[in-house]
């Protein structure tokens, strides 16, 4: 590993991914890779969670297409110095920032997105210049082989290389000198990832998980609230970082929107063979997840298969903050639900919580929309929607405390992995003397009107 960084980083010395050519070369080159793959892609994924390639190209692929179509009409805009005004003490003068790819760059993937949260922050260290060096999660064995087969027999290893593996291959990477680490994955490991970067002082961008609340007040639209809800929770079985993790809902309403609920998760029809439906990663998350449902509770569903890895969408009511299932992200098909008479109260809970990655409102009520989004610190999230806040690249995605740090996608993405250097452009036609011995009383005043100082 050693090795291969270093040629990364003689690669990167040659300038060669300062080019703007270069850079949009190389993101066709990924575009037409997975183009090309699209097949290997889809088997991969099915193998390894029977997901379907309607799922497969809605939630990964065209976001990672979308991601490279943007980048490269926007490289060159992104990349152009931006001028800065200049301040009256240092004139006369120009003033601007360069942006400068960071370098050789780390990227750690999680296994929920297999394909999108491998292949998007690489988008984003291309765009920006860097040299890349992947990791997959290891977990979901066949994607990770398939992103691995699809890089290192398209790209130049010095430049693009994928490095297949777990907890071990990552601790060794971990232990080099990067100069950007890009890890998206849970709170714990994130925690690892930042004590190594701070090793070298390598900047990170962290893309980690938590609890996001999904408000439902009484004046909601509820059969969208229903629809939108079933799908943002059970996409992916709930393996989605933003996916809602507990909903907060209004007392009055409880009744109604259960039998809702009901119907719509009937409706569903959520199955493997329907391909709405994929399984539970890997044994050990089939298991965690059913510790967690207490049969008392269950509303809806509870039954699993441990076998071919699946829980039925399942949904718990009466739970309490103090539950076991209010300990932990849940990142599966189990939906608790919290109900109150009181907003405050239950914003004061969720305000005494680690920050969440999203949070969710529905309600037509301006002022209760407005008293969450301000009252509440999360990393991002819809009103009168889940989920899809991730689909718009006009703005960047991430985390805040617990739920990470920086943000990506379109220029978050070229911003993660660039650094702006302040240039201060003096002009050679005039020295005003005034920083200059003799300091003088005069000098002083003058330098302090010049400030707008008295
Ligand atoms: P994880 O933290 O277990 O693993 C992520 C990556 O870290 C994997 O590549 C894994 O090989 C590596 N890793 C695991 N343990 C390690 C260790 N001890 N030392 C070094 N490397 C290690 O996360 P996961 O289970 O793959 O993903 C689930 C988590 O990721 C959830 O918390 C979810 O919310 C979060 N997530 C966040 C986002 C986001 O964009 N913010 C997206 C997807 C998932």
């Amino acid at each position: 590993m050693p090795q291969l960084i270093e040629q990364q980083r003689d690669f990167f010395n040659t300038n060669a991914t300062k080019d703007i050519n270069f850079r949009k070369q190389q993101l066709q080159k990924l575009y037409d890779a997975i183009k090309s793959n699209e097949q290997l892609l889809y088997d991969a994924i099915y193998k390894d969670f029977k997901k379907s390639e309607f799922d497969t190209f809605t939630t990964e692929l065209a976001l990672i297409y979308n991601d490279i179509i943007e980048a490269k009409k926007k490289v060159k805009k992104w990349s152009k110095r931006k001028r800065k005004r200049t301040n009256l003490v240092n004139l006369p003068a120009k003033s601007y920032v360069i942006p400068e790819p960071l370098g050789v760059s780390l990227v750690i993937g999680a296994w929920n997105y297999p394909y999108q949260l491998s292949f998007a922050p690489a988008v984003s260290a291309i765009v920006a210049g860097c040299t890349v060096i992947l990791k997959p999660s290891e977990i979901p064995s066949n994607t990770s082989a398939a992103i691995a087969q699809i890089i290192n027999t398209n790209f130049d290893p010095n430049y693009f290389k994928v490095v297949e593996g777990g907890i071990p291959q990552t601790t060794e990477l971990l232990n080099q000198k990067f100069d950007k680490i890009f890890f998206t994955g849970s709170t714990a490991v994130g925690r690892i990832v930042y004590q190594a970067a701070a090793k070298h002082l390598t900047p990170v961008t962290l893309e980690l998980g938590g609890k996001s609340p999904a408000f439902i007040t009484n004046d909601c639209d509820l059969k969208k609230t229903v629809k939108r809800l079933v799908w943002s929770k059970f996409l992916n079985s709930g393996q989605t970082c933003i996916a809602p993790d507990y909903i907060l809902l209004d007392n009055q309403i409880k009744d109604k929107f259960l039998a809702l609920l009901k119907e719509e998760i009937k409706n569903s029809h959520f199955s493997t063979e329907n391909g709405n439906y994929v399984q539970i990663v890997n044994s050990k998350n089939t298991e965690r997840l059913i510790n967690l449902i207490d049969k008392s509770k269950v509303f809806i569903g509870g039954n699993y298969n441990i076998d071919s890895r699946i829980i039925e969408p399942t949904v718990l009511t009466n739970v309490t903050f103090e539950d076991k299932i209010m300990e932990e992200e849940i990142f599966g098909p189990i939906l608790p639900i919290i109900t109150y008479s009181n907003l405050d109260e239950v914003i004061s809970k969720v305000k005494s919580r680690p920050k969440p990655l999203s949070c969710y409102v529905f309600t037509n009520n301006s002022k209760i929309k407005n008293k969450i989004l301000n009252e509440i610190s999360f990393g991002g999230g819809c009103v009168n929607d889940a989920v899809m806040h991730i689909s718009n690249s006009h703005f960047g995605f991430g985390g805040v405390g617990d739920s990470g740090i920086g943000s990506y996608h379109g220029e978050d993405g070229f911003k993660a992995f660039s650094h702006y250097k302040s240039i201060l452009e003096k002009s050679n036609l005039i020295e005003p003397n005034l920083k200059y011995y003799p300091h003088t009383k005069g000098k002083l005043s003058l330098i302090k009107r010049v400030m707008g100082l008295k």
